[in-house]
């Protein structure tokens, strides 16, 4: 049991900032609460695969419960935190049956990241899934499956076209490692399956309102990307603006101005943009903290909300000094602060926070990976083998890292993906047909649209 005496921290968020976090607090003379609308870590670096087939919901994601299980001091809690009151120090968070409750807290450490955003076009959702959750992974995986099944039963012509084009918004890291992944379901996955379609006339657009993908990268490694997914038979469009996605569609603008173009598809993925959670919003606003655009809330140098030295913000959602969106700068952010509760209890100052860029690393296809730490920058295998090492080291819990590096060897023996199942249709409509679910629906009527959905 938890005593009321100790210093009770609550952890908004059990991603890279709030696990690290919590687990430097393990065992210490404090009582740890880790709020998570989830009920497991993600590890996001490696959506794509799960989305692809490679790897399945389990060998990313890990129970917080399970994690924290050895660590009396530390207990985890699902909800998620909708309400903030400074002055009560209380956050109100949600269960899943929308009902709610309140934790009391001493420390707050919010961790809770960024979500998708369509930049003010919120329709696109539910044509065009982001990747940020495992409920995207999987309903990527379903659609990307389910295109060329549909594919595979239409005459040739310009609806299997459709279904056999798939269009990818933004050329960041997950857009680049979304569309090779796609080429390579296509070229090496299905190839031989198939028995009126040729999965390897597949076409994948990438669109990008840059000059390259990986803009954050060396210009040679972005410049090598660019090749790499060309040879693999990505078709890059830069320069130009997705300015709308349809139901069998998108329509994309050139930057500079001209004519807009179309491209008939069934199939968009959208990683174009992302933005605070709502949460982080509202607690910007009560405790008056000024934000950018994308809701990043800005912090004190020792990352807490200036007034309230009791309120951390870590990871993803802290606005300072240009901080990137890497799990590092999270995972740094998370042990800084379970540092400064130490220290507190110590009687010991605060230090501020330093962030140490330890490099960063892009999957683009087999064999083909960047790596860039401070003056070494690696491409193609070498690259491919120092990217793999990299997040089997991080990668959370050792079975998911013993099972994820047998996968991987099995996938690379065989060219196999052995996590290609999907779910088709809706389990609370017993009458809903099989085959069918949400995302192919008609396309509403206008004047629904601009509703959030999917
Ligand atoms: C597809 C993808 C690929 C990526 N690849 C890389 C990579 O290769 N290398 C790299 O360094 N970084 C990568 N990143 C970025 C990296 O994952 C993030 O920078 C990192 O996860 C941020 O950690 P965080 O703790 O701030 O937030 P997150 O890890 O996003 O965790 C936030 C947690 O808060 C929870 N949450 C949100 N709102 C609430 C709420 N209101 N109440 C309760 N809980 C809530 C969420 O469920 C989640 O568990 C990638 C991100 C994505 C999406």
């Amino acid at each position: 049991m938890m005593s009321d005496q100790r210093l009770r921290v609550l952890i908004i968020g059990g991603g890279f900032g709030g696990l690290f976090c919590a687990r430097r607090l393990a065992g210490v003379d404090v009582d740890v609460t880790v709020l998570d609308r989830a009920a497991g870590h993600l590890f996001q670096p490696l959506l794509y695969q799960c989305a692809t087939g490679k790897l399945s919901i389990g060998h990313i994601s890990r129970p917080l419960r399970e994690e924290f299980a050895r660590h009396r001091n530390v207990r985890t809690l699902l909800g998620e935190a909708v309400e903030l009151d400074p002055d009560a120090r209380t956050v109100t968070a949600m269960r899943p049956d929308e009902t709610t409750f309140t934790v009391e807290y001493d420390v707050l450490i919010i961790a809770a990241g960024m979500r998708q955003s369509y930049l003010g076009n919120e329709h696109f959702a539910q044509w065009a899934p982001g990747m940020k959750t495992l409920d995207d992974a999987l309903d990527i995986r379903q659609r990307l499956f389910t295109a060329f099944e549909i594919a595979e039963t239409l005459p040739p012509g310009p609806e299997r076209t459709s279904w056999l084009t798939f269009a990818v918004a933004g050329g960041g890291p997950t857009g680049v490692e979304l569309a090779g992944q796609i080429r390579e379901v296509a070229t090496r996955t299905l190839a031989k399956e198939f028995h009126s379609i040729r999965p390897e006339d597949a076409r994948v657009l990438l669109f990008d309102g840059g000059d390259s993908v990986l803009k954050s990268f060396a210009p040679k490694l972005a410049m090598k990307a660019n090749e790499t997914l060309r040879d693999l038979g990505v078709e890059l469009h830069f320069g130009v603006h997705v300015t709308d996605v349809r139901r069998d569609g998108v329509t994309v603008t050139p930057k500079k101005g001209g004519p807009e173009e179309h491209f008939e598809t069934r199939t968009v993925l959208w990683t174009a943009g992302v933005e605070a959670v709502p949460f982080a919003r509202h607690v910007a606003k009560v405790l008056g903290a000024e934000s950018d655009r994308a809701g990043r809330i800005a912090v004190e140098p020792d990352l807490t909300v200036a007034g309230h030295p009791e309120i951390f913000v870590i990871g993803d959602l802290a606005g300072r000094d240009q901080l990137p969106g890497v799990a590092e700068n999270a995972m740094q952010g998370g042990l800084h602060a379970a540092s400064c509760v130490r220290r507190d209890l110590a009687g010991r100052a605060r230090r501020p926070y330093r962030y140490r860029d330890l490099g960063s690393a892009a999957y683009i296809s087999h064999g083909h990976a960047l790596l860039q730490v401070g003056p070494v920058r690696v491409s193609g295998y070498p690259g491919w083998l120092a990217w793999g090492l990299l997040h089997i080291a991080f990668l959370t819990g050792v079975s998911n890292r013993i099972s994820t590096v047998a996968t991987w060897l099995a996938s690379i023996a065989r060219a196999g993906r052995y996590h290609r199942a999907f779910m088709l249709g809706a389990s609370d409509r017993h009458d809903e047909r099989y085959t069918y679910s949400s995302w192919d629906l008609p396309e509403p009527p206008p004047e629904t649209r601009g509703v959030s959905a999917g």
